[in-house]
This record gives C-alpha cells, structure tokens and sequence, in this order.
C-alpha cells in the first residue's frame, strides 16, 4: 500500500503493521504512551528504531483546523487530544502533497478523517457512512447544530446528547 500510514493506539495493539510490512507510518508520543501492553509497546519501540515508523507533532494550525472540522461533524466532544492531534498530523502530510491514511477502530476519528479527505483503514469494518451529528437536549429538546467539548444546552443547561443528523454512504 502507498503513502503516509497515521496510526492510533488500536493499529499498534493489532498485527496491522506486521500485515503492511512495506509501509511508513506515523504517530505520536501520546499514542505510544498509550500502549500499556508490553509486546505492542515493544514492537512499535522497534519500527521506530529501524525508521519504519516516525514520531511526529502536531502543528496548531492543523489542531486548529481539524478541531473545525470535528466541531462541525458534532464529534470533537469524543474526541481524545491525541486523537485530535493525530489527525492533524494526518493533515499536515496531506498539506505536504502526500496521501495519507488514518489507521483506527475509532468511529469519531474515521468520521472526522473521512470528511478532512484522508483515506482511512478501519480496523472494525464498521465504517458505512459519514456522520453529522448534532446535539440535543433530552430536557427541552433543543437541538444544537456545533458542539464543543462540553456541551450544555444553551436554553436549560442541562448535557446535550448527540444524534444522527445525516448519513452519507462512504463504502
Ligand atoms: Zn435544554
């Protein structure tokens, strides 16, 4: 497989790497700290020793940028930091020139890289449809179109919950 491999957390748990042995990929010091079991914390040790795998940083225009785009999809509420930062990595190689994929068994982290226009390898095959979701409040039934991380309803202030909006097919 081409270009740029950004991994989460799921693909260094899982053989995924061992399956693409041809393949560079990426990710973060906040995902490999992640990695509490020692096998897949030792092997992704080594594809970075052997320059198989980069550890990179996330710009914060691209934190920026990717925190819009989630925002608008509904997801950047679920969203952890290192996966928000991931997926700027993921766009800062895009704005490079190159193809990059986003490697993950995170629905939120899909969504949202599937609307940034990377490629993405779902690791659950789960993946159908692009989301939007909005918020809405089980109170007063308000419903909010953006979403931040903590979302009260602007009306009661009770926690909105998210919803389906919009499916668009992907696959
Ligand atoms: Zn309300």
């Amino acid at each position: 497989m081409k270009g740029v491999f950004v991994l989460d957390a799921a693909a260094l748990l899982s053989n995924w790497t061992q399956r693409n042995p041809e393949s560079e990929f990426v990710t973060t010091q906040g995902i490999l700290n992640e990695l509490r079991n020692r096998p897949s914390r030792e092997r992704a040790e080594r594809l970075v020793l052997i320059g198989r795998m980069r550890v990179a940083d996330s710009d914060p225009d691209s934190v920026r940028a990717v925190g819009l785009a989630a925002s608008k999809l509904g997801d950047l509420q679920v969203l952890s930091d290192n996966d928000v930062s991931l997926l700027a990595i993921a766009l800062s190689i895009q704005s490079a020139g190159r193809t990059v994929s986003v490697v993950s068994s995170d629905l939120s982290v899909l969504n949202t890289a599937t609307t940034l226009g990377f490629g993405i390898v779902d690791l659950t095959s789960k993946m159908r449809h692009q989301i939007t979701w909005v918020l809405r409040c089980p109170a007063c039934g308000h419903n909010e179109r953006q979403g931040s991380k903590e979302s009260e309803c602007p009306v009661c202030g009770t926690k909105l919950t998210r919803r389906h909006k919009k499916r668009k097919r992907i696959v």
